[in-house]
């Protein structure tokens, strides 16, 4: 029996097309016999610190690894706070918890504009108060500008989580590089994905050393040292972690960092299009503005519904339609193991937003068909 969605192709959220040299710099790798901590890793390192104009790059296996170690690295420990924004991905708080610190939830400043407040984050500083970490929501900059000036007046860390934000900016300064760390992030559906893996960028020498040391155990030499001659021993200097990252990845990451640049201009100018389109549909709101475009990565395409308490019902339209939508973000603090640690916390704008966020689908290779039939689809959805 045919179904609805027989006539429609499944558009999903994100998809990804590698290159044939994508598959040789990983055949090649494997090949050479060496899978971790090596010379790719060190090459794709130089190369991603050059590209951001940071100090230091220093891979790990994933954005919240890295994450994980900023906030070490900030001081965080228990009894210590790290603000955080509520609408994000769960690891930007579940990484204040691992160094036994409390993620403090702030708000974003509205639904237009979904990115952490700094008058909120202002409000909730306390003498605990050891890093504020800002989220640069679907690619668009946050104000790092004034969290920066916040935090450095108070001797506080400012740490990015920049899992959505590679290669876009702030004033002509790269996001990652405003505050203590930035933390990226390859996981298979960001922007430069490479299944699992992630990045820690600082201008501080103490913090580069700090990390590249925990990321492997805390050892004072590494297996690539001994494998060359270099040393036949180590001690261990304090308590490390696993988060390392592999060579097939890191010369997977070095392949398609050349094309970066390339599919961000692809997403950017997609994203002015869909902007065109989204603009006709009514009842719907579409974050930031259409001047933010080119200084952004154009990671998703986020909107949200005026009206509450129709995302299931618009959801399930779409995907009667073929069309695959998610929830960019659950808010964390209503999250059954979050609930319980902070009862009756109440964040209006943040809940607001997440009951009525809707993300398209968006992918470089998107085709201007495609566009044309998410943006139709929607308003249907959306009319009723
Ligand atoms: C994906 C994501 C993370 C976690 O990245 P991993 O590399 O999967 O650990 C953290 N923060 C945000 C905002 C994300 O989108």
């Amino acid at each position: 029996m045919a179904t609805a969605t027989d006539s429609f192709p499944q558009l999903p959220l994100f998809d990804l097309h590698l290159q044939p040299q994508d598959l040789q710099a990983v055949a090649e790798t494997l090949r050479s016999g060496w899978l971790t901590l090596g010379p790719r890793t060190a090459e794709f390192e130089e190369a991603f610190a050059a590209h951001l104009g940071a100090r230091h790059a220093v891979a790990v296996s994933s954005c919240t690894a890295a994450l994980h170690l900023a906030y070490l690295a900030a001081g965080a420990g228990p009894g210590d706070e790290v603000i955080v924004p509520s609408f994000t991905f769960a690891a930007t708080a579940a990484a204040a918890l691992y160094c036994g610190a409390t993620p403090v939830f702030a708000e974003i400043v509205s639904r237009k504009r979904p990115s952490l407040d700094p008058d909120d984050v202002e409000r909730l500083i306390t003498p605990r108060t050891k890093a504020v970490c800002v989220v640069h929501y679907a690619g668009y900059a946050a104000a790092a500008d004034r969290l920066k000036e916040l935090c450095d007046a108070r001797g506080i860390a400012l740490i990015e989580d920049v899992a959505h934000a590679p290669s876009a900016s702030l004033d002509g300064r790269k996001l990652g590089t405003w505050g203590l760390a930035g933390a990226f992030s390859f996981f298979s559906n960001k922007v430069l994905s490479v299944g699992e893996g992630g990045l820690l960028c600082t201008d501080d020498d103490d913090v580069a050393a700090f990390v590249r040391s925990r990321r492997s155990h805390a050892m004072t030499s590494g297996t690539w040292d001994r494998h060359t001659g270099r040393t036949d021993t180590y001690d261990v200097t304090g308590l490390g972690f696993n988060y390392r990252l592999d060579e097939p990845r890191a010369a997977l990451l070095l392949s398609r960092l050349q094309r970066l640049e390339s599919e961000i201009t692809r997403r950017r100018e997609l994203t002015v299009r869909y902007r065109e389109l989204l603009a006709q549909v009514q009842g719907i709101i579409v974050p930031f503005d259409d001047d933010e475009v080119p200084t952004s990565s154009c990671y998703v395409i986020p909107i949200m519904l005026e009206e509450d308490g129709r995302q299931a019902e618009v959801s399930e339209r779409l995907r009667e339609r073929g069309i695959q939508t998610s929830i960019f973000y659950p808010a964390i603090h209503r999250f059954t193991a979050y609930q319980s640690r902070f009862p009756g916390l109440s964040l209006p704008i943040t809940e607001l937003a997440s009951r009525t966020e809707l993300t398209l689908p968006f992918y470089p290779h998107m085709t201007h068909d495609d566009q044309d039939r998410v943006a139709a689809a929607l308003a249907e959805a959306v009319a009723r």
